[in-house]
């Protein structure tokens, strides 16, 4: 085995299972590993560098940045940080925003923002606050966000968890409907599903709920931690059912493929919740993280990346559904967002993801079953047919196999 992984294997937590290969530089939507082997790499940090690996503009507001002032703790204030929540807020339409790091981070501050909005503008009473989320969500791995989870392999060995937090079936506005009740702070939902395998809710999900949280006063919040910034063709999922939610989370593709960056983004009255001391984060909102994060919004908007991401998607999910394999019962995506649903009868997800890997594409599985395909958003259009072309011949090959077993 190489000494890499082996070595990584005795020192490294084994949280994850990676593919067999070693990467050691990466430039556009091209990475190399330690043998010299060049991939298009398709799974692009899930969806943390949609601007492609060492974007030069990015490594240059790093590299300026990083000389300049990098952290000095929100004790003091920086240059960098407003100019950076300002065209945040001004691209996604929110009042305010409020820095961290991870997307986890993110959504927690998302989660007690929501309490808090219901004790003291609600008028929910003390410890009882509610949070309904979706069957099949990601949004993190602390306990509270795990505590959201339906899936036992994210929660199993990690309790107690907190308690007001439930969830209900995906896509489903009615469920939502049933589940609100008179503590319930907020709806908190993925535009559509990540890590839960790319699953798009039916067309106007997303606006009845909203619809359901405004007549019930119950806060909407959208996760687009994954799905934010031009991932699915529009700059945030929420805008392909014109939906504007009371809360909004980015990260991943918000740091620019660099650092980690995200935001919890609300209305005034909402953010109003948070008064000095009761939320933090020691590096969230740091000048170098700031710096990076403005260039990778202006990047996005001066390079149309969203466009980008609309126009290849289509294109790539075209050639996806012209490939007809009986190892595939369902292609499905919205921009470079993209899932290839593997029948398990047939061949794990896995199988595939290892041999794309041997043609020079990277992926990952995202479950048993879902081959996941969300390049950087800069992919142009011979990439997304060479992809395509390795994707076709790796499932014929797959066909045989299974034909003469
Ligand atoms: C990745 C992800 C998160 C968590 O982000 P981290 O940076 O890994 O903490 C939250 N929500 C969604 C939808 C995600 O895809």
């Amino acid at each position: 085995m190489n000494a890499t992984i082996e070595l990584e294997n005795q020192y490294c937590a084994h949280n994850y299972h990676p593919l067999p290969v070693v990467l050691v530089r990466g430039e556009g939507v091209h990475v190399w590993d330690d043998a010299g082997n060049k991939y298009v790499d398709m799974m692009s940090a899930y969806s943390a560098v949609s601007h492609g690996h060492a974007n030069p503009r990015l490594v240059k507001a790093l590299s300026v940045q990083a000389a300049t002032l990098s952290i000095v703790s929100r004790a003091f204030h920086s240059d960098k940080l407003a100019p950076f929540l300002k065209r945040a807020c001004e691209l996604t339409g929110q009042d305010m925003a409020l820095p961290m790091n991870t997307g986890s981070e993110a959504v927690e501050t998302a989660l007690k923002a929501a309490r808090k909005w219901a004790y003291e503008v609600k008028g929910v009473a003390r410890d009882k606050a509610e949070i309904i989320s979706c069957e099949g969500n990601f949004h993190g791995r602390s306990i509270a966000i795990v505590s959201l989870s339906a899936d036992p392999e994210y929660k199993e060995g990690f309790g107690p968890f907190p308690s007001g937090m439930s969830t209900i079936p995906y896509g489903d506005p009615a469920a939502l409907a049933a589940a609100i009740n008179e503590n319930t702070a907020a709806f908190l939902v993925e535009p559509i599903q990540g890590e839960g395998g790319i699953n798009i809710p039916p067309a106007g999900y997303l606006s009845e709920c909203a619809e359901i949280c405004r007549q019930q006063n119950v806060l909407l919040i959208c996760d687009e931690v994954q799905t934010g910034l031009g991932r699915t063709g529009k700059l945030l999922a929420c805008e392909h059912d014109g939906v504007k939610p009371d809360g909004l989370i980015l990260g991943k593709a918000l740091g620019g493929g660099i650092l980690p960056v995200s935001l919890f983004l609300a209305k005034q009255e909402l953010m109003d919740v948070f008064q000095p001391g009761t939320h933090g984060s020691t590096f969230g909102g740091n000048a170098l993280a700031a710096a990076v994060g403005l260039e990778a919004l202006n990047i996005l908007v001066e390079d149309e990346l969203v466009e980008r991401s609309r126009e290849m998607g289509e294109y790539f999910l075209g050639l996806l559904q012209t490939i007809n394999s009986p190892l595939v019962s369902d292609v499905r995506g919205k921009g470079l967002f993209i899932g290839m649903e593997i029948d398990p009868a047939m061949a794990t997800a896995r199988e595939v993801c290892v041999r794309l890997m041997k043609k020079g594409l990277l992926s990952k599985e995202t479950h048993e079953t879902v081959v996941r395909f969300a390049p950087p958003l800069i992919v142009n259009r011979d990439q997304l047919a060479w992809a395509a072309d390795q994707i076709r011949d790796v499932l014929a090959d797959m066909d045989l196999v299974a034909k003469a077993s």
